[in-house]
């Protein structure tokens, strides 16, 4: 047993260097050192998740959820590390901003929390990080599957048309990266947003967690193994990461935005800068990504009664 337990070892050492000796003689290798790396989170697509029931601080399963979504991020973040990652930028981008449980992040990571913020979901980002990973993602409220399916606002949008594509988050988001130059090179969630994001964004690298049945139902796999396949594929995207492009939009960039109810359109439609196109829809031409960004924002977040 020792015998051969010593030949093992043996053949592991040697392995190894031969292992150290290609990664250090290979270009990739040095390029991925001091990489900074921009982590977008948001909850509905973490593993398991698939009503409100997990989703906010009211739901019995939410304290949970927040430690599956901060284990999520936190997969992410040390398969970055791994890659080369020496500065990681993470927003908490669900429900109040404030899910992840910040003790438990690492202590050389920074993390954005709370709203309003003009940036929104990828507040933080400029044109110095290298990449960027949306974490428990979800589809587009025009999407026809997905688990809590919706855009930015599922009590008040309907729709979220950038340049005649109807977006999911992760679309907007990756605009918003790519106006700053950043590739978006991985996505986690259901298997639509997956697909969605994919279908807009290109081969960008996908980690399902769970099967959509309907907006509140899927086939899930188990924590553990989300938090294996999440490192698998940001390990996956960010040793490809000179094949990923930023999504850029093309200028001036035109939103259209329905809302549920009428009087939103009726009122917004009283600004010179915004044509009202149907009883539900406006539109708005924003000359880049950060005016597009505050402007959802402003509509996402003002009302005269706001304070402080
Ligand atoms: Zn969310």
């Amino acid at each position: 047993m020792k015998n051969a337990k010593d030949g093992m070892n043996r053949i592991q050492t040697i392995l190894k260097i031969l292992l150290v000796g290609i990664c250090l003689s290979g270009n990739e290798a040095k390029s991925q050192q001091g990489l900074k790396i921009y982590i977008s989170a948001d909850m509905e697509g973490v593993v398991g998740a698939v009503t409100g029931d997990q989703l906010g601080p009211e739901g019995f399963e939410y304290s949970r959820f927040r430690t599956f979504m901060t284990a999520e991020v936190n997969s992410a973040i040390k398969a970055a590390k791994n890659a080369g990652a020496s500065e990681i930028l993470v927003s908490d981008s669900h429900g109040n901003g404030e899910n992840l449980l910040i003790e438990n992040l690492p202590s050389d990571i920074q993390l954005v929390r709370s709203w309003p913020r003009p940036l929104g979901m990828m507040q933080g980002i400029d044109e110095t990080f290298d990449a960027a990973i949306f974490i428990g993602y979800h589809s587009s409220t025009t999407n026809t599957s997905g688990v809590r399916a919706h855009s930015f606002s599922s009590a008040n949008l309907t729709a979220v048309i950038l340049n005649g594509i109807p977006m999911p988050e992760a679309g907007v988001n990756a605009a918003i990266a790519g106006h700053f130059g950043v590739p978006v090179v991985m996505i986690s969630g259901d298997d639509a947003i997956v697909k969605e994001a994919q279908d807009i964004l290109g081969a960008l690298e996908g980690a399902i967690v769970k099967e959509a049945y309907g907006f509140h139902s899927a086939k899930t796999i188990m924590p553990e193994k989300s938090y294996q396949l999440i490192e698998e594929k940001v390990s996956a995207a960010l040793s490809r990461l000179e094949t990923f492009e930023p999504y850029r939009l093309k200028l001036p960039v035109t939103v259209e935005i329905s809302f549920k109810n009428y009087m939103p359109a009726e009122i917004l439609s009283y600004l010179d800068e915004i044509e009202r196109v149907d009883a539900h829809t406006i539109r708005f031409i924003g000359k880049d990504l950060p005016t597009v960004s505050k402007f959802l924002q402003f509509i996402s977040h003002y009302s005269p009664g706001i304070s402080p």
